[in-house]
């Protein structure tokens, strides 16, 4: 899950969403965007693949004026990294553009829905279908934006910390959450919004965390309102922060691989979601229930690997071999692509790699596909290469690994 960051007020939005989007890159990301409403009520929308200093060469010749603007640095989870599926995403009428944090478990169901009803996509994410899902209610009942938007929580299913503008109410920002952080900074008449405080710092200590499944509204001149799924008006609580700008830049900890390690919990709770039904007692991931038949037919099983994946084979095979009762070879991608390895059609090859680019574990999967082995990938960058050569897999979604010693990744692959 990557950064967020808002504005409404009487500055200039686009240096204080820039500053702050700077402020999160040390979550890592792919691409990054804003979208502004000027002060003739036009929307704009600005996103590139790449740095945030990428998205400022970008907007170097655009208009950026306008006190109301949210931004967005995405790490890629459904759709490939491109500036097509960076955030905001407009709806259809490009009334509104949304940003989004998080992952939307039937975005597939709901997008086909609005699909046959007429509804036109641009990206592949799973973020356009909350703000197409909103428009179209908007439009549908013709109700006001909020009860819009959370007519359309309702029906998402996920984790998601969302903020939205809409080009015909220019001075206010609605936003909401759920699974994902988001916070609230109170200004004098301006309000902030971060998905963590490192944006807002520098302006305000008082903050509002949004909780689970409230929306809040935040409109220029007014209080801030904050509302849940059922429409009660809530009475949120303003605190104070104890923290200076030096403990919170790569989230408190002096270097990425110690923010890595204790991102764990978090990380592997994103790895299982949506896949473990505790009551059902069963773990479901759907590229295992879609190609049962080639995995049941194994003969034996080898996981290709490098590095750090690798070890995580070596677990892999104790759980499969006892479990499944099929043999499990564990090799080093290196040494498998260029050893001439037997390879039978009724092998399955596992290929476990972070990236998604480990050379030499791709290679190793080109080899297993032109001898006829089914291949399974686990990864974790969405898109990446592995991922488009391997016959189907599963991703990890422990987000962005900065470190170079592997530790949330390697805890998500063995998960
Ligand atoms: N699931 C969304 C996407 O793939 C948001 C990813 C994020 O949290 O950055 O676009």
């Amino acid at each position: 899950m990557c950064g967020i960051v808002g504005y409404i007020g009487n500055r200039e939005a686009y240096p204080i969403l820039i500053k702050g989007l700077k402020r999160l890159e040390y979550r890592g990301y792919d691409s990054a965007g804003a979208a502004l409403v000027n002060q003739n009520g036009e929307l704009s929308v600005y996103k590139t693949k790449g740095k945030v200093s990428d998205l400022e060469t970008f907007c170097q010749d655009k208009d950026i004026s306008g006190c109301v603007g949210i931004a967005h640095t995405r790490w890629a989870t459904h759709g490939e990294p491109s500036s097509l599926n960076a955030h905001p995403h407009y709806s259809e009428s490009k009334n509104l553009a949304i940003i989004h944090n998080g992952i939307i478990e039937n975005y597939a169901d709901l997008k086909k829905k609005l699909i046959s009803d007429g509804v036109h996509f641009r990206s592949d994410t799973d973020t356009e279908v909350i703000v197409q899902l909103i428009e179209y209610i908007q439009t549908k009942k013709n109700v006001d934006l909020l009860t819009a938007v959370r007519l359309a929580l309702h029906q998402l299913i996920g984790a998601y910390a969302i903020a939205l503008l809409d080009k015909r109410e220019k001075n206010q920002i609605i936003a909401a959450r759920k699974q994902s952080p988001l916070v609230i900074g109170i200004g004098d008449n301006e309000f902030f919004l971060g998905s963590d405080a490192t944006p807002i710092i520098e302006y305000t200590d008082k903050v509002v965390y949004l909780d689970d499944d409230n929306v809040a509204v935040m409109r220029l001149g007014e209080e801030l309102k904050v509302v849940n799924n059922m429409n009660h008006e809530m009475s949120p609580e303003v605190r104070t922060l104890d923290m200076n700008l030096g403990q919170i830049e790569k989230g408190g900890y002096p270097h990425f691989m110690l923010k890595e390690i204790f991102e764990q919990p978090e990380c592997l709770e994103n790895c299982m979601r949506g896949r473990v039904n505790v009551d059902a007692n069963k773990v479901m991931l759907s590229a295992v229930i879609d190609y049962k038949k080639q995995l049941l037919n194994a003969k034996r099983i080898i996981i290709v690997a490098c590095g750090t994946s690798w070890h995580a084979g070596l677990i892999g095979k104790q759980i499969i071999e006892s479990f499944c009762r099929i043999p499990v070879e564990v090799e080093y991608a290196s040494e498998f692509r260029y050893r001439n390895p037997v390879i039978n059609s009724d092998d399955v090859i596992i290929a476990v790699s972070q990236s998604g680019e480990t050379a030499d574990t791709l290679a190793a999967v080109k080899l297993a596909k032109e001898n006829g082995a089914f291949v399974f990938g686990i990864c974790n960058a969405i898109g990446s290469s592995i991922p488009r050569a391997t016959n189907t897999g599963s991703y990890i979604h422990v987000g962005p690994e900065i470190g170079v010693a592997s530790t949330k990744a390697f805890t998500g692959q063995v998960t």
